[in-house]
């Protein structure tokens, strides 16, 4: 197989013993004759596989008592929707720190009023705002915790209680270890740190549901889905087997504190070539709000034109998907989980050479 780095936003590079699991799975699953994508959702097999990822999910964050893990469909887009029509009975409180927060926003504008209570896109979300004091009229605060996009991530802690906090951490769930009980709800679309596309998952704290006043209908309520273990209507089967494969390698390459070191060594040896060495690649993001997963640069000024000759560069020396989102522009390094150090290693040796070209 060629042998690439991938750096790609998500979906992304995943662990190698989760991909090869998951194709033999789908040859044959456990000697059973069958697919994965052959068996009912509803067999022993399924069973044991949708147990095992909650349990894993449960175990790798230490999730307390009081909370489930759903894995549902529809993308952390619908949660976008499903959140506020579950939980915003009046009003509720949003950080908006990049596009995927205005499009919380935009959503939940449907179920009462939102207040934004902080905002970066005065420069380009390329900072994570501070975030005020919550008002005490709210029914919850919305933050992201990561921006895919620009590269931002939300390093501080909270405690609004009594105030719940909901968190869209598609791009950084299982990177670092989280204080589940901080959070009302954390949800997300797998497809970086978790699992291929096609699952969403999300933690809920069973005692903020059943509170607001309006009917909501069946598949968007998530008592639904609670009292059906995420089996309501058929989830898509082989997403789940491919996250519980992806769960399976993160707890054994020692849990969240191990991963988180590798997470950081990774996004260090990137920024620290682009704070100490280069002169011609500049990171974009604030340095207090620099995320681990996903590395945003671009080229100083004064090499600006070089941008596509490096692009090349890069590709001939097998980098993927290090083209930047178009909002931000230049260049964007996702570090995810499964990518390996030796990746960013090889990442920065091509920035040096293409310097050293130039310099
Ligand atoms: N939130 C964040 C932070 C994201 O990065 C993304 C996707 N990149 C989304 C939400 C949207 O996720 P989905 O495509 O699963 O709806």
């Amino acid at each position: 197989m060629k042998q690439v780095h991938n750096f790609n936003a998500g979906p992304c590079v995943l662990p190698r013993a989760a991909v090869e699991k998951t194709a033999q799975a789908l040859l044959d699953l456990n000697g059973s004759g069958m697919s994965l994508m052959e068996i009912s959702h509803r067999s022993k097999d399924f069973e044991a596989i949708n147990n095992e990822c909650i349990a894993l999910w449960k175990e790798l964050l230490g999730i307390p008592e009081g909370y489930h893990v759903l894995f549902l469909g529809g993308g952390a887009s619908l949660q976008f929707c499903m959140l506020p029509y579950n939980l915003l009975g009046k009003k509720a409180a949003y950080v908006e720190s990049g596009v995927w927060a205005k499009k919380a926003i935009k959503e939940a504008k449907f179920f009462g009023e939102v207040s934004v209570i902080a905002s970066s896109s005065d420069k380009n979300f390329s900072y994570y705002p501070a975030i005020p004091a919550i008002p005490g009229d709210v029914d919850y605060l919305h933050i992201t915790t990561n921006n895919t996009i620009y590269g931002t991530e939300f390093h501080g802690s909270i405690d609004s209680s009594p105030v719940p906090v909901v968190a869209d951490m598609s791009s950084d769930i299982m990177s670092r270890p989280v204080d589940v009980s901080k959070y009302g709800v954390i949800y997300g679309g797998a497809q970086k740190n978790v699992g291929p596309a096609g699952v969403t998952f999300v933690i809920v704290k069973e005692a903020l549901l059943g509170k607001v006043q309006r009917a909501i209908p069946t598949m968007l309520d998530y008592r639904t889905h609670v009292a059906e273990k995420s089996l309501f209507n058929t989830p898509p089967v082989v997403a789940i087997y491919a996250m519980c494969e992806t769960l399976r390698w993160i707890k054994a390459q020692g849990g969240l504190q191990a991963i988180a070191k590798l997470n950081r060594q990774k996004a260090e040896a990137l920024y620290s070539y682009l704070d100490n060495e280069s002169k011609m690649f500049v990171g974009t993001a604030d340095k207090a709000s620099r995320s681990l997963m996903n590395i945003c640069f671009v080229m100083t000024e004064k090499y600006k034109d070089k941008e596509e000759e490096f692009m090349s560069a890069a590709k001939a020396a097998g980098m993927v998907g290090i083209k930047g989102h178009r909002s931000v522009g230049g260049f964007r390094a996702s570090t995810y989980n499964a990518l390996p150090l030796a990746s960013v290693q090889a990442l920065v040796g091509c920035m040096r050479e293409f310097e050293a070209k130039f310099a």
